[in-house]
Order: C-alpha cells, then structure tokens, then sequence
C-alpha cells in the first residue's frame, strides 16, 4: 500500500512514519558568544532536539536498524545494552515504537535523571556499580553476559559499527548540506566514538563527492580519558577526572579504529561548566555537560585558526538531564567548582 500523505484521513498504517521519523534533522545553531570572542563562525548541531533528548537516539535507531536487516533482532525481540543513558533511552523508545523489550544495564553514578526517565520509559534497567573496563563487573560486560543468557541482541555500541555508520548517513551529511559544504573544522568528544567518527566519514565523503578538502577533524577530551594521548603520541595514558557524563574513553573502540583524527585538545571541566553557563543564561540554550567540553574545544581550535573559520561541534543533550549534579549548588560546592551567580539565589 502507498503511504498516505494524510495518514490522519485513512487511519495509521504500517507504512505511516512512527516516531523514528523525528530522529535527526535537528538545526544548527551559531553560538553568538563564541563567535564573537574568536572571530569565527561556531556553530553546534542541537541535537538535544531528539525525541529522547540526546544525539544518541542516532545510533540506537542505525542499530535497531541494522539488526533487523541482518535478521537477528525478530518481532517481539529483546535489545539488551550497556550505556551511560542515553543509548539506552534511544533504544528503549524506537524498542517501544517497533515493539521489542529492552535490557538497559548502566553504571550507579549517572544522574538521577536519566535512571529516572529511563524507568519513566519503561527500560527493564538493572543499575551496577562503576568498574573499569578491564574489570569482568564493567556495565559493558555485564551487558555482553545478559544478551548471551538471555539470547536478547546485544546492542554493542562501541564496537558495533552500525554505530559509526548512522552518523556517516545522517549527522554528517547534515552539517555539510547546513553549512553549504564551507566547513574548516569539526570538534567532538568520544564515548562510543561513533559521533566523532560518522561525522568525520559523513564529511570526507561528502568533500569527496563535492572535490573539495574534508575539514580539520579534532577530538575534545575529558580529563580522565585516554583518548587525548592515544591521538597526541599514540599512548592511551590517563591523568586527573571529570563529573561529565557519557564521554572519555579508555581505549580504541572499533567505532574510531582508523579515523583520521587531525588533533585533540583536553579541557579540564570547569571551563566546559562556565560555557554550559554562559550558554544557558546569555543565549537561552541548555546543555549538558559533554556539550561544553565540544563547545570549549571549538573555541580552542578556533583560536588557534584563527579568525574568518568555521567550526562545527555538537550539542549532545539538554543541561535538564544533569539538573541534580551540574546545576545543583551543593552538588558544586562539594566539589569546588565554582556555583553560577543565578543558582546561588
Ligand atoms: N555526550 C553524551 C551526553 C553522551 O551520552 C554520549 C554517549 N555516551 C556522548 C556525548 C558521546 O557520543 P558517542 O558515543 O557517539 O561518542
């Protein structure tokens, strides 16, 4: 049958847009401020826009998406995932939409928000405490384990590159065809690293296809990850920690194996909180935590490009998702980071 142009007029039909339909083509916002202390154009996908809220409902649907091609994932399956959160909200809702159960195991220490809107959402979640990867109790593993006891499909994000490739199809064509193809740079932080590297492949292809130069690709880096040495010198080495969430990485996941990464910067979290700040109450945009680690590694990369570029980055999700931690004085004070005039009140 014909999709309807008015599904509204027949009723909904199996060919009629579900929810997945509203995933990506989100807008791309110029950063006023950012822009005008670098003399550079900075603009930030706002992918917080995503019916779960995070830029990671890209990846849960290319992964959906991918495992119901290959046949594995069969009507009235289960996805069984390990997550930060936000992979595990994306999945949950396009499970719900296409009506497979899912499995969400994730680390005690993420914030009350997404535990909450998780269970909100109806994911079977089953919370461990934070481990290292090398440890068999990491949330990755005890994930892996699930899907094999239970014969649900591991979602494997890291390592699944259906991942990578979602961004590749979606997010990194977008950004070319929002920029009209002038791009000088792209920075992003890694969790999965498929952001980083879909976007970047997204790109080179489109340059390619374009017979123009792929933009300078630059990796934003928590403290407390290993990602910013692996591209400086090649030596994963790990020094200090970071209250953001959902990134910072401790080793190559097939996801970023073999992407050229031009750079990497590391930014310490206080000046990625003050530009999550300044953002939210100077140009009423909320973000995350992982957003202003983007955000301060654009304006690193600008400084250094100086004037007249353009840097695209990636807003990940919204500032409500941390509301308990980030934007919480006790929270900060407990920590010394610094508490904003307006939250102080
Ligand atoms: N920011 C946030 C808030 C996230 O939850 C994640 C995913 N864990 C990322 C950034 C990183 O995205 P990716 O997995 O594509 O590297």
């Amino acid at each position: 049958m014909a999709e309807s142009a008015n599904p509204s007029a027949v009723g909904w039909t199996t060919s009629s847009p579900d929810m997945t339909a509203a995933i990506g083509h989100t807008p791309l916002i110029r950063l006023r401020r950012a822009s005008e202390l670098t003399g550079c154009d900075i603009l930030a996908k706002a992918e917080f826009m995503n019916p779960g809220g995070s830029v990671k409902d890209r990846a849960a649907l290319a992964i959906i998406d991918d495992a119901e091609r290959r046949g594995v994932l069969k009507p009235g399956g289960m996805v069984v995932e390990g997550t930060a959160g936000n992979t595990g909200i994306g999945l949950t809702l396009v499970a719900n939409a296409r009506g497979y159960r899912s499995v969400i195991v994730m680390p005690e220490t993420q914030s009350q928000e997404k535990i909450d809107f998780l269970r909100m959402i109806g994911a079977d979640l089953r919370l461990v405490p934070a481990k290292p990867f090398r440890d068999p109790g990491n949330y990755v593993h005890v994930s892996r384990r699930l899907a094999e006891e239970t014969g649900g499909v591991w979602a494997n994000q890291f390592d699944n590159l259906a991942n990578r490739e979602g961004h590749r199809a979606t997010t990194g064509p977008e950004i070319w065809t929002q920029t009209d193809g002038r791009i000088d740079a792209f920075t992003c932080s890694c969790g999965t690293g498929g952001t980083l590297a879909g976007v970047a492949l997204g790109l080179e292809d489109s340059a390619r296809a374009a017979g123009a130069a792929r933009p300078r690709i630059v990796l934003a880096d928590p403290e407390g990850s290993g990602l910013y040495g692996w591209v400086k010198s090649g030596d994963l080495g790990v020094s200090g920690s970071s209250i953001t969430e959902g990134i910072g990485q401790s080793r190559v996941t097939a996801n970023l194996d073999g992407i050229a990464i031009d750079d990497a910067v590391r930014i310490p979290d206080p000046e990625a909180l003050e530009l999550i700040y300044d953002l939210l109450i100077h140009e009423g945009v909320s973000v995350g935590g992982s957003s202003g680690i983007n955000i301060a590694a654009a304006i690193r990369v600008a400084r250094q490009m100086g004037p007249g570029h353009r840097i695209v980055t990636i807003l990940s999700d919204g500032g409500g998702r941390y509301q308990s931690k980030l934007f919480n004085p006790a929270f900060l004070r407990e920590r010394n980071l610094p508490v904003p005039a307006w939250l102080d009140r």
